[in-house]
């Protein structure tokens, strides 16, 4: 298939129904073949930018341009952009191979190339024995792969996924997320995905964006959103974190000092990135946090914080335990081994924060 690669540019876009703001000054840039998420909660503005970028929403401000050209005025259908429906919007009444040679036959493809791309699509997506049935005859996995071939014959430019596995049950989301990667590497083509479940879209992009509110939270690799959370909504959407609000009192070159609310003061050893002295949330995941026994020798590379046990889950790989610190309720996860005992609800502990782990935020 003759696939090229466009880079997708969103600047200054804001979108409102009415005086509902959608979107507000969204700044984009998606290189040419990466796979890009959307992410964000319910309501977050996550697909009407992409059927912005699909051309069935009009934004009232900025620019939308593909490889530098400004496709604002350009209608859905001279856009050549390829979406998949969140439920596949496939036609029950068509055999798979009529589903997937629609777009063709529309565009008066020859006969002779329209069997020919119809096949490709069809073998791209493991379903060449499959061709004479109809959707319902199909699992939701091969639906969905049904949708897809339909969409990447057509050769669009860019390739558009309105929560593509959401339809699916769990196992079979997990299986699909790796073949949906696999396909989105093997055709090289500008993909961009709306999701609303961060593992997904950790697990399958290059790179993402979080959205809020209509507004853009951060953009960036999987990682570097988990490592290095912008503010508070990134920190607590992209997996989870302990939030601790309060100021940073104190920083010199071996030690800073953290006036938590509601906590007390915690000394750390200073890091290379030290925050500045005001006011900041201290964010700091639950894996990096060590429980120990209340008079357990405890070392100096962490602040130490005393605590009770509230609950604790034994999760099979790891324990997740509540643990109120003064007036803040703090989750640590231990990873479990066998002949581990777990700490019961009531335990006097003892909560071990490493400063290399710790972000400050003031977002
Ligand atoms: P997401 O995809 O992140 O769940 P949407 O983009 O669907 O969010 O919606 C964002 C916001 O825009 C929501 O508050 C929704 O109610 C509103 N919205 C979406 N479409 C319309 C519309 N056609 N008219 C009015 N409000 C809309």
């Amino acid at each position: 298939m003759n696939l090229n690669k466009v880079s997708l540019e969103a600047r200054h876009i804001s979108l409102s129904y009415g005086p509902t703001e959608v979107l507000r000054d969204v700044n984009i840039r998606i290189e040419p073949g990466e796979f890009f998420a959307l992410l964000g909660p319910s309501g977050s503005g996550k697909s009407t930018l992409l059927r912005l970028i699909a051309g069935f929403n009009q934004h009232q401000r900025g620019e939308l341009l593909i490889d530098g050209k400004d496709i604002t005025g350009t209608p859905p259908h001279l856009r050549n952009v390829g979406m998949v429906f969140q439920n596949y919007a496939l036609w029950p009444h068509m055999t798979v191979w009529d589903n997937v040679a629609f777009g063709l036959v529309e565009r008066k493809e020859p006969r002779d190339s329209l069997r020919a791309k119809v096949g490709a699509a069809l073998d791209l997506v493991g379903l060449s024995d499959y061709a004479q049935r109809r959707p319902s005859q199909l699992s939701g996995g091969q639906q969905q792969r049904v949708a897809l071939a339909r969409t990447v014959v057509i050769e669009p430019k860019l390739l558009l996924l309105d929560e593509p596995l959401s339809n699916l049950d769990k196992n079979l989301r997990v299986q699909m997320r790796e073949e949906l990667r696999n396909l989105q590497r093997t055709l090289g083509l500008t993909t961009i995905f709306v999701t609303h479940d961060q593992e997904e879209a950790m697990t399958t992009a290059d790179r993402m964006a979080v959205l809020d509110k209509g507004v853009l939270q951060q953009v960036g690799t999987a990682t570097a959103l988990f490592d290095f959370p912008a503010n508070r909504f990134v920190a607590s959407f992209v997996g989870t974190a302990n939030l601790l609000e309060g100021q940073v009192t104190r920083v010199n070159g071996e030690t800073l000092t953290f006036q938590a609310k509601g906590v007390g003061n915690m000394v750390l050893p200073s890091t290379r990135e030290a925050p500045a002295v005001g006011p900041a949330t201290m964010a700091f995941r639950p894996h990096t946090v060590n429980i120990r026994v209340r008079d357990e020798h405890v070392d100096a590379s962490r602040a130490w914080l005393d605590g009770r046990v509230e609950s604790s889950e034994f999760l099979g790989e790891s324990s997740r335990y509540r643990v109120r610190v003064g007036d803040a309720v703090l989750v640590a996860n231990q990873p479990h081994f066998c002949g581990l005992s777990l700490f019961q609800p009531g335990a006097e502990v003892r909560l071990g924060i490493e400063s290399t782990q710790v972000r400050f935020l003031t977002g």
